[in-house]
């Protein structure tokens, strides 16, 4: 990687920390943004000039009154005028969501799949997609790129899913492929970026959540597959081949049930959904749905109620783990089996609390996600706009 840069990239790195400033402290003015950046007044004033042209950032005209003279003007990042396309490829659907720069969905499309086949995945998607470009185009906004999640491991500078075993995939050349097809229904020129499903779902809280941003943040998914996104100094923790934060194969039990990744004991098959299935129903054979889970749950089925707090018991055994890894800053829940409410998540936070007591240590903070089931579609465009805003980082991706 090169670390010295034209004049150009230069600018790039001027502006864009313009706007990660602006992001962590919206409401700061000109002369604030130069105390911050360390860039003189007059490079701040010509970068935000160019910033508010592109549809970045925008001026309040919120004026302090009362006060003698003229406030400096507040800075904003603009959610009008700018926006990404995010797509989530789950094991039966896709959708795509058009999504503005802070972080409100626009227009959206979502539908159920009847192959797993990459390529009808894909022309589907292209069709998708192709139909929001064309609708942000109607409405004037200036889309910034596209970003897909989804649940594999991913080369993300090919953009190769190179393992997605509930597809099942395996070396998918999904960016090329999904370029291709834009190209030919006439969509070009918007940079595609495809990542792990979790990973994306991450950003979504990390972009789009109010600051301070907590450090390290980890989103955890919880449905048939258990995973998580974790971002650690500003940066997605992709490990050196994408297989990072596959938390659900970590072991809580040695020598214990056998799980879909062929090892033995793995977290997913104690909290997975396919677990609570087998508890209720006594076999392996079915997967039963979150709904039915929940209407179980809700008729007071003992079986069920037990298997859910066992679930909810292993997921606190799990986020005990990654906090004494990661000393996270939040963790994120997200994910179908949070529909199943108390149960499962009550049961969770009594067996952290335990442990947390024993060890004589304050919990980190615990939320559930914002974006719930469009976390990971809105996730994908925050990955484009997290890019964006670290163009060292995505000019070293380039070489
Ligand atoms: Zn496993």
């Amino acid at each position: 990687m090169t670390i010295t840069g034209d004049q150009s990239l230069m600018r790039e790195i001027n502006r864009m920390a313009v706007v990660r400033v602006i992001q962590r402290v919206p409401g700061l003015s000109r002369a604030e943004l130069a105390k911050e950046t360390g860039l003189t007044k007059s490079t701040v004033s010509l970068l935000v000039q160019d910033l508010i042209d592109e549809g970045w950032l925008l001026e309040s005209d919120v004026q302090a009154t009362g006060a003698i003279g003229r406030r400096p003007t507040p800075l904003f990042l603009d959610g009008n005028r700018l926006a990404m396309i995010g797509a989530d490829v789950s094991v039966d659907s896709i959708s795509a969501l058009t999504v503005s720069l802070t972080g409100e969905v626009v227009n959206g499309a979502s539908e159920q799949l009847s192959s797993t086949n990459p390529a009808v995945v894909i022309r589907r998607l292209a069709l998708m997609i192709a139909s929001l470009v064309e609708q942000a185009r109607a409405d004037d906004r200036r889309l910034l790129g596209i970003g897909v999640g989804v649940p594999g491991a991913v080369l993300d500078q090919q953009g190769v899913v190179k393992l997605a075993p509930n597809l099942p995939w395996r070396d998918v050349a999904f960016q090329s492929d999904l370029s291709q097809e834009l190209a030919s229904m006439g969509v070009a020129g918007l940079r595609i970026q495809v990542q792990n499903d979790y990973d994306v779902a991450a950003l979504s809280e990390y972009e789009f959540g109010e600051a301070p941003l907590p450090d390290p943040l980890i989103y955890l998914g919880l449905g048939i597959g258990v995973g998580a996104g974790i971002i650690v100094r500003d940066r997605l923790f992709l490990g050196a081949e994408g297989y990072a934060g596959e938390v659900g194969h970590s072991i809580l039990q040695f020598e214990g049930p056998l799980c879909s990744c062929g090892r033995k004991g793995c977290a997913e098959t104690f909290i997975g959904q396919r677990a609570i299935s087998a508890r209720i129903a006594g076999n392996t054979s079915e997967v039963l749905s979150v709904d039915t889970i929940r209407q179980l749950l809700e008729r007071g089925d003992e079986a069920a109620l037990l298997a859910v707090r066992r679930s909810g018991h292993y997921l606190g055994v799990l986020i005990q783990n990654l906090w004494t890894y990661f000393n996270p800053g939040r963790i994120v829940l997200g994910g179908p089996l949070c529909d199943l409410g108390a149960p499962f998540l009550d049961s969770a936070r009594t067996c952290l609390e335990s442990y947390s007591q024993d060890c004589g240590l304050q919990l980190p903070e615990i939320q559930l996600s914002r974006f719930g089931s469009r976390s990971v579609a809105v996730g994908a465009a925050a990955l484009v706009k997290h890019a964006l805003v670290r163009p060292l980082d995505l000019r070293s991706r380039d070489r």
